[in-house]
């Protein structure tokens, strides 16, 4: 539901509540889940348990207008995706996340009603990836909508992953499939524009749903996590895409001092992403390398795992860590070699 009809059909202005009446009512139904979680609301700090692992903390920062555009997406989805994110860098670390702190500003052309559709949000994902909303801070803006979320995890001390820690001939490896986040972004800033133009057009988003899910309702990649730990690997290196496949493989190689090779055919897109990137003349090995937001994992593990992770098709072999000496590569599909940058690649081909 759009908040702005929401307020039209008469929706109960936050006032009602006042600041501690919202938090109350936005949270009264929320119940810990995890041990370690030893207090939440209702203190003036949460309590956890550090116990004998790493203690992670990461926050991320969602301002409307610059990272969200409420015309096309609903706040729900938001509230999902906020967590998200979070989620996905304590997976980054090989982590689990196990508690989350939000902090929200809001004009007051947000209701009760809209805010609790955010809330429905946060507390699916809170249920979904086993985590404890204990606590947060609530304020007004003069403006629009932001949302912190900061994220408690715990990592074994013999598993933790850094983005630094890449050996010349590890193999590059990474989950899922690429570009489809940013081609679900491109879908719906062309259906609002024609929306904008003509509103008595409605959107046609059909037969989208995948890339339309990939941009509105992303994943933590903790499944992935799960497999590695089954097949006893832990990952040399590792980090999350969220920029976008090229400039986080720079990362990873500037942090652990090593080039890095990726293989243009070895890059995973859905058939899906293929066919819509024609439709809007994008190259889709240009959304994998570029888009972004796809929160899929990308790592580093030594040679002697390759026969573990070969066969699984959530997995994909993309290259290799080479010496720095020879730079970072982007090997296209007709075998040449070129520059790996944060843009993508340097059409330029390697002497
Ligand atoms: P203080 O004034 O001490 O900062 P608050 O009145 O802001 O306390 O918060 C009271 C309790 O409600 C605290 O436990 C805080 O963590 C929690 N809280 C405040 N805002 C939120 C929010 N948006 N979501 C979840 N919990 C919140
Ligand atoms: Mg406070």
């Amino acid at each position: 539901m759009n908040i702005f009809e929401d307020k039209k059909r008469g929706g109960t202005s936050i006032e009602t509540l006042g600041e501690f009446g919202l938090i109350d009512y936005l949270t009264k139904d929320i119940k810990i889940k995890n041990k370690c979680s030893i207090l939440g609301i209702g203190d003036d700090a949460a309590v956890v348990d550090t116990r004998k692992k790493y203690r992670l903390v990461s926050t991320d920062l969602l301002i409307e207008n610059i990272h969200f555009d409420l015309a096309y997406v609903p706040l729900k989805h938001l509230g999902y995706k906020s967590v998200s994110v979070n989620v996905s860098d304590i997976c980054a670390m090989n982590g689990n996340a196990k508690q989350i702190t939000i902090g929200l500003a809001m004009s007051n052309r947000f209701t009760v009603e809209a805010l609790e559709e955010l809330y429905e949000g946060f507390k699916l994902a809170c249920e979904h990836y086993g985590v404890d909303l204990v606590g947060g801070d609530t304020t007004s803006s003069t403006s629009g909508l932001m949302i912190s979320v900061t994220v408690l995890g715990e990592v074994e001390k013999d598993k933790i992953t850094y983005r630094s820690g890449a050996s010349v001939h590890d193999l590059v490896v990474c989950t899922g499939d690429l570009g489809a986040a940013y081609l679900g972004l491109q879908l719906l800033n062309r259906e609002n524009e024609i929306f904008k133009d003509n509103p008595k057009i409605q959107p046609d988003l059909t037969g989208n749903d995948y890339v339309l899910r990939r941009q509105l309702k992303p994943e933590a990649p903790i499944k992935y996590l799960e497999i590695l730990s089954e097949l006893g690997i832990v990952p040399s290196s590792m980090i999350d895409i969220s920029d976008g496949l090229s400039s986080e493989a720079l990362h990873l190689s500037k942090s652990s001092n090593v080039g890095i090779t990726i293989y243009e055919d070895k890059i995973p897109i859905d058939y899906t992403v293929m066919n819509l990137a024609n439709t809007f003349n994008l190259n889709p090995i240009t959304c994998a390398l570029s888009g972004g937001e796809d929160y899929e994992l990308l790592f580093t593990i030594a040679q002697e795992h390759y026969e573990k992770l070969k066969k699984d098709p959530d997995f994909t072999i993309l290259g290799f860590i080479n010496d720095i000496s020879e730079g970072n590569n982007f090997i296209s599909k007709d075998g040449s070699s070129h520059t790996l940058t944060a843009q993508g690649w340097n059409p330029m081909k390697k002497a």
